[in-house]
Formats: C-alpha cells, sequence, structure tokens
C-alpha cells in the first residue's frame, strides 16, 4: 500500500526549513536579510508542528549566526546558518577557516543571492565565492528542489564531515509551490537517491549529439525548461541541469579516487559537453558554471557577450537569447508571438519610474528633515535599512555596507579636520544596524576623539527585512521574553559623553538637539554626540498617530510652492496642478504632522 504523503503549498524559504526540518536539524543561527528572511519562522513552526527539539535564534549580525552553527556542529549537531548574499561577506572570515575543519555534526550555510538587485546594494553570486574556496554548494531550481536539496545538504555536510552551502534566489525563496511533507528522518530513500542524481540532462528523450545544448542551474533552469517548451525546441536542444556546482579546481591527488560522486557528476557534464557542437551557459548571477567549462570557443553565455553581464534572467531575456542563438545556429524554433491583446493594452503606456519611498508618517523622515534643517551643508554618512531611503531628502550621502555609516563618519572627519575645514557630519543608523556592525566603529570613533554625530534611528524592530526583534527589544526569535540590551547602556558603557534620547516627530526639539551636538563636538578633545531618535515603526505598531495636524488648514493655505514635497518626500503628498495646491491622501496619511511643521506658510520651524 503506498501511504499517502501530505502537500503543502509554501514559499521556498519554508521548504528550505521544512527539509533541514526533516533531515534532522538541531540548531538554526540567522541575521534577517531580504531573501533568506523567512527560514527562521520556518524552521520555528515546523519544530513546533513537528514537537521537535530544535535551537532556533536570530543573531546580531551573520557571523555570529555562522560561527554559532559552526559551534554546534563542531560539538556534533546538525547546525545551520541564513543570511543573504551580502550578509555571507560579514561571515567570511570564519567561513574561510571554518572549511577545512572536519566537522563531527553538520553545518548547512544557506545564503539568499539577489539578483537585480531588488533589495541589496549589490548583486553578488554566492556560488562564485564557494567554488573559489572550494566549499560544496547546490543550487535549487524551484521551492520544492528546494526543500529536497536542503534536506540532502545537512545530510551530505554530516556524512562528508564539511560545511556545506546551499544557494537560493530571491525567485527561488518566495516563489510558492506545493512541497511534499515527510515526518523528520522518514523520506523514502528513493527521493534522496533521486536529489543525488538531480544534475543531469533533463529532458532525456532530446537527441544527442545536438547543434546545441543548455548548461543552466538556480531558477535559471525552470525559466530555460519554460522558453525550451515555449519555442517547441523540446526535441531539440537538450538542458542539463546543474543541482551541485563541480569544484572549481581539480581534487587534490590522491584525493580523486576517494570522491566517487564528484567524480561522476564532472564525467556526467564533460560527457554532456562533448555531445554538443556549441554550448550556451544560463545562470544567475555571475559566470561561475561557464567558467568551469574550459572548451574554447564553444561556449556562448556573460563572458562573450550573449547574455547580459548584470541583472535578473527574466523570462523576456532568456527567451530572447535562446530564440537568437537557435537562429544564429539554423535551430528551427517556433517564433515567439506576442498577444495581440496585450500588446494593443500596453500600447502607449509609459510607466512612471518609483523610486522606493519611507511610508506616510514614518518617523525617519522627520529625522532626516530635522538634519537637513539644522545643517543642510553637512555630510551625512548614511546606511543600511529603510533608513537608506532619507537619500531622497539629501540627508543620506553614502551607503556602502552595514556600520559603515559611522566609520566613514570617522574618515569624513579625519579628511576634513586635515585640510583645516569645519563641516559637520551628521551620521544615521538604525537600531538593528547598531547591534550588527556599528560597536567596534564607535567604540574606536569615541577611543580618537572623532568629532562627528551620530543620529540612531530606533524605531523598536529590524524593519525592512520584516519586523524580527533587536537585542534591545528582549525578545528571542520564537517570542519568548529574554533579556533586553538597552543601546543608551552601550553609549554610556562606551564613554561618550553626549547622550540625547528624543522623540522625533518634536522635529524643532531635534533641530535644536543637533545644534547642541554640534556646539558640543565643536570643542577640541571631545568626541562624537550621539542622539537617540526613538519612535516605533508606524507597520509594526500599527497605530496611527493621532496628533493636531489639520489637513484642511494645509491645504487651504497652501501657496504652491512644493518646499514639502521636496524636502519630506511623503507618499501621502501630492501636487494639485489644477488648485495649485498640495492635497493629501487621506487614506495614506497618518497624521504625523511633520509637513505641517515642514510647511513654510502653515507653520515655519521655529529657529532654533
Ligand atoms: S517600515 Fe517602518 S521604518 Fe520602514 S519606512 Fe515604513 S514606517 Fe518607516
Ligand atoms: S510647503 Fe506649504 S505652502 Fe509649500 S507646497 Fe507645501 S503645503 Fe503648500
Ligand atoms: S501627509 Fe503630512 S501628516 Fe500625512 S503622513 Fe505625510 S507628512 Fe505625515
Amino acid at each position: 500500500m503506498i501511504k499517502e504523503v501530505t502537500t503543502e503549498i509554501m514559499i521556498g524559504n519554508y521548504a528550505i526549513a521544512r527539509g533541514l526540518v526533516e533531515a534532522g536539524l538541531e540548531l538554526a543561527a540567522a541575521y534577517p536579510g531580504t531573501p533568506s528572511s523567512e527560514i527562521i519562522p520556518g524552521i520555528i513552526e515546523f519544530n513546533r508542528r513537528t514537537q521537535g527539539n530544535i535551537h532556533a535564534e536570530w543573531s546580531v549580525n551573520e557571523r555570529c549566526a555562522f560561527e554559532a552553527a559552526f559551534g554546534a556542529a563542531t560539538a556534533g549537531k546538525k547546525a545551520a546558518c541564513m543570511m543573504k548574499q551580502v550578509g555571507l561577506n560579514v561571515a567570511f572570515p570564519p567561513l574561510l577557516s571554518a572549511r577545512r575543519k572536519r566537522l563531527k555534526g553538520a553545518l548547512v550555510i544557506v545564503s539568499c543571492d539577489d539578483p537585480g538587485p531588488q533589495s541589496s546594494q549589490t548583486e553578488q553570486d554566492t556560488r562564485l565565492l564557494a567554488t573559489l574556496f572550494d566549499i560544496p554548494v547546490f543550487d535549487p531550481a524551484s521551492p520544492k528542489e528546494a526543500s529536497d536539496v536542503a534536506y540532502y545538504a545537512l545530510q551530505y555536510s554530516f556524512e562528508k564531515h564539511t560545511p556545506v552551502i546551499l544557494r537560493s534566489t530571491h525567485r527561488v525563496s518566495h516563489a510558492r509551490e506545493a512541497v511534499p511533507l515527510h515526518p523528520p528522518g522518514k523520506r523514502p530513500v528513493a527521493l534522496i537517491e533521486g536529489i543525488k542524481a538531480s544534475s543531469s540532462v533533463s529532458n532525456t528523450t532530446c537527441p544527442v549529439p545536438a547543434r546545441l545544448g543548455i548548461i543552466a542551474s538556480g531558477m535559471s533552469y525552470s525559466i530555460v525548461s519554460d522558453v525550451i517548451s515555449e519555442l517547441d525546441l523540446e526535441t531539440l536542444v537538450p538542458v542539463y541541469k546543474v543541482v551541485k556546482i563541480p569544484r572549481a579546481k581539480p581534487p587534490a591527488p590522491g584525493q580523486e579516487s576517494k570522491d566517487r560522486e564528484q567524480k561522476n557528476e564532472n564525467r556526467e557534464l564533460d560527457e554532456f559537453i562533448n555531445n554538443m557542437d556549441r554550448i550556451l551557459v544560463i545562470e544567475e548571477t555571475d559566470s561561475v558554471l561557464e567558467a568551469l567549462l574550459d572548451d574554447g570557443n564553444k561556449v556562448y553565455g556573460r563572458l562573450n557577450g550573449y547574455i547580459p553581464d548584470a541583472g535578473e534572467l527574466t523570462y523576456d531575456i532568456v527567451r530572447d537569447v535562446i530564440g537568437r542563438i537557435a537562429g544564429d545556429l539554423e535551430i528551427k524554433a517556433n517564433r515567439f508571438v506576442p498577444d495581440p491583446l496585450i500588446e494593443e493594452s500596453l500600447k502607449g503606456i509609459q510607466f512612471p519610474p518609483r523610486p522606493p519611498k519611507l511610508c506616510a508618517g514614518c518617523a525617519h523622515r522627520a529625522s532626516f528633515f530635522a538634519m537637513r534643517q539644522a545643517y543642510p551643508e553637512a555630510i551625512f554618512p548614511g546606511d543600511i535599512g529603510c533608513y537608506t531611503l532619507g537619500i531622497s531628502q539629501g540627508a543620506v550621502d553614502t551607503c556602502l555596507d552595514m556600520g559603515a555609516g559611522v566609520t566613514m563618519a570617522s574618515g569624513f572627519y579625519n579628511a576634513v579636520n586635515q585640510d583645516g575645514k569645519i563641516i559637520p557630519i551628521l551620521a544615521s543608523v538604525g537600531d538593528s544596524t547598531f547591534f550588527h556592525a556599528c560597536l567596534p566603529p564607535l567604540y574606536d570613533a569615541v577611543k580618537k576623539q572623532k568629532r562627528f554625530i551620530l543620529v540612531i534611528m530606533d524605531n523598536g524592530t529590524t524593519a525592512m527585512t520584516g519586523m524580527q526583534p533587536t537585542p534591545q527589544t528582549g525578545i528571542t526569535a520564537d517570542g519568548t521574553k529574554g533579556r533586553q540590551v538597552m543601546i543608551e547602556d552601550i553609549i554610556n558603557g562606551f564613554g561618550v559623553a553626549f547622550l540625547r534620547i528624543l522623540d522625533p516627530y518634536d522635529i524643532p526639539h531635534m533641530i535644536s538637539t543637533i545644534k547642541e551636538a554640534e556646539a558640543y563636538i565643536s570643542e577640541n578633545g571631545n568626541g562624537p554626540a550621539v542622539i537617540i531618535a526613538r519612535r516605533e515603526c508606524l507597520l509594526f505598531t500599527k497605530k496611527k498617530f493621532s496628533g493636531t495636524f489639520n489637513r484642511a488648514v494645509l491645504e487651504e493655505e497652501c501657496i504652491g510652492c512644493k518646499r514639502c514635497i521636496k524636502l519630506l518626500d511623503c507618499p501621502a503628498m501630492f501636487f494639485n496642478d489644477e488648485k495649485h495646491k498640495v492635497a493629501v491622501d487621506e487614506g495614506l496619511c497618518t497624521g504625523c504632522g511633520t509637513c505641517h511643521i515642514a510647511c513654510s506658510t502653515c507653520r515655519p520651524v521655529k529657529k532654533a
């Protein structure tokens, strides 16, 4: 009798969580970052449902997550850590040391890439890092496969005593698919064997040798499959799907015969390549597989300009590339015919670009406005979080990596000071990023008496990645109570002599406090001044601010100068061209009153 398997529709990150839980995961640690943030909640959920005993935690940064998981794996546990692609850079130093250590337990590092990028400062390909340093790396093509691969990766790590990487991309992590649920440790043997063999030719009915073969991995493979079907190339162009990325360099002498699985994978891939006149490699985000295929002029890919060298490989791009190359090689492909109805409906429609904005009523907007009002000509080193969007208010000049706002402020101070100039430096950072990466930079600045103002925008949560708790909340990943660590205690502990805590909605007070801070740091011997602008994220609290803002007065008294629109960039405000006045969208406006204070007509900001 075949036992019925339950399936559940879930996003890729939950599927990864499910695979790890079923494989016997015992400890998980992560720092949130899109597109990886849902894996820890998934692990907590499946652990609860299976009544398991997994310890899952949010770490203060990716390095801590990696080291906690590595510690557990060293002690014999099956562990995993999760991060986004740029988070892997933070965990890079211990990863390099750990990759050669023999584990008693197991360690899967899940690193989620962001082709595009859609919510990162840069694109980056985790597979590149893994192959460069000879760390086994798996690249699933769909949520369901991500679950299987997560299961297999943890077992693989345990059997081989080595850390492995599971690379996902945002389309795999956030797509939804029906995923079978097995009890932990009870996956059928055939399924595990299937995962082992999943790097292979996918359309096996396609005759070989062929004029063109495609090698693809990850979400690119799923897109290639759809395109091949749409262009009717299934019997003409074989596709080789790569799940476990081949090693970058040949195994060391003596190792070759031991790693039979790797040898078989490489042999199959070599056979596939040898059977094709030409090879097209489609992969995100970098040229990892392509660079590994050393066969002269046979390969089409990024390196010779057949594929765009940056950005996400969308369906349209992949279809154009395959269609063009099939045409060049005189392989008969069905030409893509656009749907006339869709084409007609799109005619003449121009979609205006919509850069991201802070939410209507976000307290960061008030902080940035106050900073600009206090010192419009200041240098504004910024950081990474919702508040990076202060760029549109002219109050964020830099965005390098997490923590760089403080360290760059130190550098700016020395640069300005060396040139004998006096320019205010107003750095900004959020509460979660402060804990993540600002402690050594701030302590260093105090010790060296760097004179800048640091505004810590404390909204009580890690807002940008989905409201994960910060150490200050004292809440752990599964919602239980832990110990609170307050930002002001750290600042005081570092010996910062100027510390003020204020409500950013009180803009005149914030402006005068910034000026007070500037007066403090202008004295020789004083170090940085810190202002904590504390007001909870509106989306987190889901509360509207019930201030005294009167929308009607603002709209009536408006003289159409557009100052508020330029300075605040609030999505609830728009300009009514007919009336030549500002109007406020009642549905979006939270009543924070920032525009009322910013308006030169209704209520000019008091001179501090
Ligand atoms: S999510 Fe919260 S912190 Fe982020 S922009 Fe919106 S209100 Fe501001
Ligand atoms: S600043 Fe005041 S007067 Fe100027 S556009 Fe805005 S609401 Fe109107
Ligand atoms: S329109 Fe004015 S009061 Fe309303 S959310 Fe925007 S800044 Fe706040």
